[in-house]
């Protein structure tokens, strides 16, 4: 190999690996900033989630400080996630006057670890009297600080929990790392159960957030005023051409799309978000982004990063970037399907089957207190995904029903279905943990095996919940997920300890086929996008939750109470709060999408109907006085004006659903509106049309 090309061969390594974390105040960058004393304590508690040693607090803020500075950073904020669905920050700027005319750059230990940004106007469902209505911020050491770019600004962002007075949350963090502790504790409980070496037990749950999306060139969605104002399309006739022959789907990307994601995984990677893979979705238009995964808080952050980057890159290469659910109707929704798992205290992945025996009676422990904790709350998970975004898309083209059900493949099941049958009695041969079955046959993984159409799937080492909304933050699903499974392995840790060592594997094997025979009705290895599974979950006795407000009522039953208050993951005010603020901005949306249909059918489409309508009638008055036939065009001329007063007519009643305040009426009149509108773009001539069709946005780009 010639010098020069081992040289080349090395920038090409740089080029790519160099610029990963390169906005991160990472343990590396800490490492060369911070004393090795403080370096220890801080990187200690990181790896603990503990709290930060406030004498330590000063340097590592002055650290943070330089090494923002030094990359041009004139601000920094409390980065936090408040109950409205994305992340809110507040500038300051690092300088203050000297008082000789000159100024200096200052951030304190104590401006680093907590904030008060008041920031009242942010929902919170009555948690904040407004005799004690300041809010905090308090950082959360496990997300490492960054530095956000947005063309000349650099701001250094520290990722923080936001609370009341009384500690009440009124973020989607704080809930987030207490489930993940609530988790934790189980996990170690099994984990001595089992027999496994855990060194201070630390339990890792895992997401891994594949993200759709869409993107329409810039102009048009800036001629679409339900896009700009509601994220999503009001109207709009179904084009021929859509995703029906499947052309799209991992097709070659188009080169102007390709620009934008090599800009968005450069951005990426700079912030330390581990982009990995990018491909074309089913709909023309449609695309996914997927990083690697990482540890559950980490990922959150990073998910909500990527949404907030994916747009901002899409805007400077000429796109807009919908996140939306539903952008169109009658083709594929967006979604986000949560990659979780469990990385033991020895290291492993406990949704992974193991080698030997023993191991694979803890994995099947860990699947079954799954299946008791989704069969047992599939409500709550229903609730948690809940948005009026996602009620377009649940149940719609390829999008899981909004029943949930788990898949676990047809090994799996075997499985399962042995234990089942195991009884409690069943002997063990050698002391080895038999559980009906010595070994389990490695499962398959990948596409092959996919059930596409499960809301809930096993996926050979984890389970992908697949009814998170695109637009969602996705730590209400985790925040459950994580909830209802500490308590299932509760249950069962439990009755374990009580066994004792000599009855422990008679009693694993009676635990475990006791869930089984409860809570299987959760399984199904089908089609979930039939109709026959629809009345299938309905003899079952499985929810089929298929609107919002009855799933958010889910957050509202003793049993959710109890849930979340026993794992001191929400009480039951801070839960209460939840269903406040969710059930109102559902209700906004609405009445926002309302407003909006009848703002561009009265002042756009209605015009346009009508103008045609005179150009027509005018049309026919001449051809006939010239002597021509106008039949044909007399009866297009009568579809365009039945069409027109049925919109018309339309319009009024949404006005006064709208005017009564009734949302469900709203919902179906702004429905009723769309079916004539839809038909007058079709009737009427193409350039009369005011707004860009369905076939420019999906393909024109
Ligand atoms: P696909 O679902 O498209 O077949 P993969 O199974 O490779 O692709 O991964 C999908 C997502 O799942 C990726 O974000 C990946 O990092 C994540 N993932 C893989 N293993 C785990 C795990 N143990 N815990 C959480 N997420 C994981
Ligand atoms: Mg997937």
């Amino acid at each position: 190999m010639s010098p020069k090309k081992n040289e080349s061969k090395s920038e090409a390594r740089e080029m790519l690996t160099d610029i990963y974390g390169e906005n991160v105040f990472s343990l590396k960058v800490m490492r060369d900033y911070l004393s090795d004393a403080a370096f220890k304590s801080l990187s200690g508690t990181i790896r603990s989630g503990a709290t930060i040693d406030p004498r330590i607090a000063d340097e590592v803020a002055d650290a943070m400080k330089i090494w923002a500075l030094e990359r041009g950073a004139t601000h920094y904020t409390h980065w936090f996630q408040p109950l409205t669905g994305t992340t809110a920050e507040k500038h300051d700027s690092f300088i203050v006057p000297d008082g000789e005319g000159g100024a200096i750059a200052k951030f304190s230990g104590e401006e680093l670890i907590q904030g008060e940004p008041d920031a009242s106007s942010f929902p919170s469902g009555g948690l904040r009297a407004t005799f004690e209505a300041r809010g905090y911020t308090a950082w959360d050491p496990t997300s490492p600080a960054f530095i956000k770019e947005d063309g000349q600004s650099r701001t250094l962002c520290i990722p923080t929990v936001f609370c009341g007075y009384h500690g009440e949350a009124l973020d989607k963090k704080t809930p987030l790392l207490r489930s993940m502790k609530a988790l934790n504790t189980q996990i170690c409980r099994l984990a001595k159960l089992f027999g496994v070496k855990s060194d201070g037990c630390r339990v890792i749950t895992t997401l891994g957030s594949e993200q759709e999306y869409f993107l329409i060139d810039k102009e048009l969605h800036e001629a679409r005023l339900d896009l700009l104002q509601c994220g999503r399309t009001l109207f709009g006739r179904s084009p021929a051409k859509h995703q029906q022959l499947e052309d799209h789907y991992f097709g070659a990307i188009k080169s102007r799309v390709v620009a934008f994601m090599t800009d968005l995984d450069r951005e990426l990677w700079r912030l330390g978000v581990p982009a990995r893979t990018r491909h074309n979705e089913v709909c023309p238009g449609q695309f996914e982004i997927a990083p690697m995964f990482e540890e559950l808080n980490l990922a959150v952050d990073h998910n909500m990063l990527t949404m907030e980057i994916i747009r901002r890159v899409a805007e400077e290469h000429g796109f807009a970037c919908l996140l939306h659910e539903k952008p169109f109707a009658g083709v594929n929704g967006s979604g986000k399907h949560n990659n979780w798992s469990i990385c033991g205290p020895d290291g492993k992945n406990w949704l992974s089957p193991g080698d030997d025996p023993h191991e694979n009676a803890k994995f099947l422990t860990v699947i079954c207190a799954l299946i008791k904790a989704v069969d047992t709350h599939a409500d709550l998970l229903r609730a948690a995904v809940a948005s009026p975004g996602n009620d377009h898309r649940l149940g719609a083209n390829e999008a899981p029903p909004a029943i949930i059900s788990i898949f676990l493949g047809e090994q799996l099941t075997d499985i399962i279905d042995q234990i089942e049958k195991g009884g409690a009695n069943r002997s063990h041969k050698g002391g080895m943990i038999e559980l009906g079955v010595d070994s389990i046959p490695p499962l398959p993984r990948g596409n092959t095996d996919r059930n596409r159409t499960s809301p809930f799937a096993f996926t050979g080492n984890k389970f992908e919940f697949r009814a998170v909304g695109s637009e969602q933050n996705p730590s209400a699903a985790n925040v459950v997920l994580n909830t209802i499974m500490a308590e299932a392995l509760d249950e069962i840790c439990t009755k374990l300890e009580k066994a004792g060592a000599e009855e422990f594997n008679a009693a694993l094997q009676s635990i475990l086929s006791d869930i089984i025979r409860k809570h299987k009705r959760v399984l199904f290895n089908g089609d979930g996008y039939t109709d026959e599974w629809v009345a299938e979950a309905e003899r079952r006795g499985l929810p089929n939750l298929k609107k919002t407000p009855e799933a958010l009522a889910s957050y509202r039953t003793e049993k959710a109470k109890a849930l979340f208050s026993k794992y001191r993951v929400l009480s039951e005010r801070e839960l209460a709060s939840r269903y406040e603020v969710y059930i109102e901005a559902y209700h906004r949306v609405v009445k926002i999408e309302a407003r909006c249909a009848v703002t561009m059918a009265r002042t756009m489409i209605a015009p346009a109907a009508i103008r045609a309508q005179t150009e027509l009638a005018g049309n026919i008055k001449s051809v006939k006085e010239a002597g021509g036939s106008a039949a044909g065009a007399q009866s297009l001329l009568e579809e365009i004006c039945r069409h027109t007063e049925m919109m018309l007519s339309a319009i009024k009643s949404l006005e006064s659903r709208i005017a009564e305040d009734d949302v469900s009426g709203m919902i179906s009149a702004t429905l009723a509106l769309r079916e004539p509108v839809d038909e007058l773009e079709g009737l009427l001539p193409d350039d009369a049309w005011p707004l860009p069709s369905y076939a420019e946005m999906l393909f024109m780009m």
